[in-house]
């Protein structure tokens, strides 16, 4: 059966009386040429272990079969059980698990179901979910490569240089672990049923050791956040608005000794320069001690 042909699809769903959620962000790929350029994006051969989470009907999840060592794929909606069941017969190197993929303990998933194998992720992802999911598997931290297709929007903000509209914390956040790409665009009138947006493919490449060294990584993303939590007002004043043990003088030379106005934007900088900032604060806060 050819996974992406919308007659082949309809037929299929209707014989297991299937509906689609739009809360667990179900817009299945009907254009084949999509997942078919996703898994040639992953880097994928015979020594990798793919996690895929959404299999849905199991388009992409044959396409990674095809060229992974084996995939694991991790599926919330229970009723897609007897359709995957039935569309990827045979395949032996898939394995199913079905439960939300938020609430597992990825790294554990990885060594156990993936052993041996060089672990990374593909998949096109509920775009509900996106962030706390991508946050997860950067966090699990054995992923070498995570491909996946998210809205063009998102996309965008992790691939966002300093100072653009799209630059954030949650890209910055993306920035410090991984190498961040953005490959293409897929059109709405890939899926059914057709979503409201663009979507994009992004492959985060895991960094070995972080852009900069930094003296304390928790107080630089407390410094980021503090930053883009009130990005019009200055660096100064929204780091006063967070640090409540600082004082607005302490602040504004700490700014000043990195080599940045007074008047500057947490928006503005780059990740050197946050890192730049986040050492100088920790620098004050050890002296308090
Ligand atoms: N891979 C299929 C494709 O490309 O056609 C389906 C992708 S669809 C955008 C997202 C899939 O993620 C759906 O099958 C949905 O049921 C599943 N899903 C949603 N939330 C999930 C969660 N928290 N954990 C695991 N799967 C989830």
């Amino acid at each position: 059966m050819k996974l992406t042909d919308i007659q082949q699809i309809r037929a299929l769903l209707a014989r297991h009386g299937f509906r689609f959620s739009k809360a667990l962000g179900q817009n299945f790929l009907i254009a084949d040429w999509v997942p078919a350029e996703i898994a040639r994006s992953a880097g994928i051969d015979a020594d990798t272990g793919v996690l895929e989470i959404g299999p849905g009907i199991g388009c992409l999840t044959a396409e990674l079969s095809d060229r992974a060592g084996k995939v694991l794929a991790v599926e919330l909606d229970r009723s897609l059980r007897p359709i995957l069941e039935e569309t990827l017969e045979g395949r032996e190197n898939v394995e199913l698990l079905f439960g939300d993929v938020l609430k597992q303990d990825l790294a554990a998933l990885a060594a156990e179901r993936l052993y041996g194998l060089r672990p990374v992720v593909c998949a096109n992802l509920p775009y509900n979910v996106t962030s706390p999911v991508l946050t997860a598997l950067i966090r699990a931290g054995c992923f070498g490569q995570i491909t996946v297709m998210v809205q063009r929007e998102v996309a965008q903000r992790i691939c966002a240089p300093a100072g653009s509209a799209a630059y954030g914390a949650f890209g910055l956040f993306v920035q410090w672990h991984t190498e961040p790409e953005l490959l293409f665009e897929v059109p709405p009138s890939c899926f059914i049923p057709q979503p409201k947006v663009t979507s994009a493919v992004i492959r985060l490449t895991r960094r070995a050791a972080p852009p900069v060294p930094v003296r304390d990584e928790e107080l630089l993303q407390r410094v980021i956040r503090a930053a883009f939590n009130q990005r019009r007002k200055t660096l100064v004043n929204a780091l006063g608005a967070a640090f409540g043990e600082l004082t607005r003088e302490e602040l504004a030379r700490a700014v000043e000794k990195c080599g940045f106005d007074t008047k500057i934007r947490g928006e503005v900088l780059d990740i050197v320069g946050f890192a730049k900032i986040s050492d100088e604060i920790f620098s004050i806060l050890s002296q308090d001690l």
